[in-house]
């Protein structure tokens, strides 16, 4: 079964939105089996619409498109439908409800006739109830083929898709499963990892396909497979990854969640663990914390944070030594080891991370080199530091300082 997503939008096309709404059905898609073919963005334009649904309606069987269905007059996704299936828009009475007990709830003017007109859907279509916003999505079939509208705010799509869209689509179509695993591996370039398991990857059976995924300083390997035997499936992966993770023993650091990444293996473990973490940036400016903090459950482990930016309240809030910054300089092992142990002790936790570094394009204050940074790891049992450079791009450097800082804690915690 094969789809295509559709982004209306004219903020998509001048790049001041990210469509991160494609990636996010085309995940759900995946989920169930349905692969996404091909994936579109344009413009709030009548003609663009309906070419894009016409050609991606000879390509596959199920279309979604997001965005345009607001009450404004540049939202023209939902007359653009009615048009191209030869239908009228015709007020559904549990939609117009369901906008009169959202307007109720939550907003205190009046309501206006351009929202009751969102209740408007094409006749031929199905709406489906969106409770978090006044407009509905539509479902629409023609012989075998759907078409799905959906609102283009993502929280508001998201919702849809989950409790209706890939429930429907589930009854709908008979799809086969499709796995995904995806392992983390630090340390080795592309090349290198391809040159070291490059016999495995010879021999891997032919319904298994591997990605290599870089990105600054991890890399992910994406084993995939599709069919209808969930359990053969899930175990000619498993097969493979136990034959594979001997090869790249020191460089391995675990299979990436579902949907999660290093910082949710890394809660998940602590939380099991009962242990707790708290962390001191400088380089980083928190960016360290955020990661952990992006997902529910972090209080479970993370007990907090400090962002020493400036030499003085690394001193002042930290403790850390004016001798040591004065003979070794404030980026440096002693300075990050210090940083560390100090925010441990100053939150009573089990593990810190501290980093210091100088993120350029200019020198700070230090005479280190720019690209350079500390990370510091400590533990019950001591703290430890490594020297990096990750070379003279700001973002760059901060976000390889990020990764770097969580690949260290994540072989920490999986010592014991
Ligand atoms: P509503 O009636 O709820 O406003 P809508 O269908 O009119 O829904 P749009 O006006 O197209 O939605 O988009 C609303 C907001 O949703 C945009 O400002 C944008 O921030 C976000 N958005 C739209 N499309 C995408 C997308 N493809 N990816 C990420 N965000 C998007
Ligand atoms: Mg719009």
């Amino acid at each position: 079964m094969q789809a295509e997503i559709i982004t209306i939008g004219d903020e998509l096309l001048i790049g001041q939105v990210v469509d991160t709404n494609s990636a996010f059905i085309a995940k759900q898609l995946n989920k169930i089996g349905v692969s996404v073919y091909q994936i579109t963005s344009i413009q709030d334009d009548k003609k663009h619409i309906l070419q894009a649904l016409a050609d991606a309606e000879n390509r596959v069987d199920i279309l979604i498109c997001t965005g345009g269905l607001g009450p404004t007059k540049d939202d023209i996704t939902k007359k653009t439908l009615a048009e191209y299936f030869n239908d009228t828009l015709v007020k559904n009475e549990s939609v117009l409800q369901n906008i009169e007990s959202i307007w109720k709830q939550h907003v205190r003017t009046e309501l206006l006739q351009v929202n009751r007109d969102q209740a408007l859907i094409p006749s031929k279509s199905k709406p489906l109830m969106n409770k978090l916003g006044t407009a509905p999505g539509m479902w629409i079939e023609k012989e075998d083929k759907v078409f799905i509208s959906l609102p283009g705010v993502p929280y508001e799509m998201k919702a849809l898709i989950e409790h209706q869209v890939i429930p429907q689509l589930k009854d709908k179509y008979n799809c086969p499963f499709i796995l995904h695993k995806t392992m983390l591996v630090y340390g080795l370039g592309e090349s290198a990892l391809a040159a070291r398991i490059e016999d495995w990857e010879d021999a891997l059976p032919r319904h298994i396909k591997l990605a290599y995924l870089p990105n600054l300083g991890k890399m992910r390997l994406r084993l995939s497979t599709k069919g209808f035997d969930e359990a053969q499936l899930k175990k000619d992966v498993q097969d493979q990854i136990d034959k594979v993770i001997p090869l790249i023993q020191e460089e391995y650091a675990g299979l990436e969640d579902e949907d999660g990444s290093v910082e949710i293996i890394i809660a998940k473990q602590l939380t099991k663990l009962g242990n707790t973490l708290a962390i001191a940036e400088s380089c980083t400016g928190g960016a360290v914390a955020e990661r952990f903090t992006a997902h529910s459950g972090a209080s479970a482990f993370f007990k907090g944070g400090l962002v020493t930016y400036s030499t003085q309240s690394k001193i002042n809030v930290l403790k850390v030594s004016k001798a040591d910054i004065d003979t070794y300089s404030v980026v440096s092992s002693q300075v990050a080891e210090a940083m560390a142990r100090n925010v441990q002790q100053l939150f009573q936790s089990d593990y810190a991370i501290a980093t210091t570094g100088n993120a350029g394009p200019t020198k700070g204050d230090s005479d280190a080199e720019v690209g350079t940074v500390f990370i510091a790891i400590a533990t019950k049992s001591g703290v430890y530091s490594q020297e990096f450079n990750f070379g003279n791009s700001r973002l760059k450097v901060i976000n390889k300082a990020v990764n770097k800082a969580l690949e260290m804690l994540l072989k920490e915690i999986f010592k014991n």
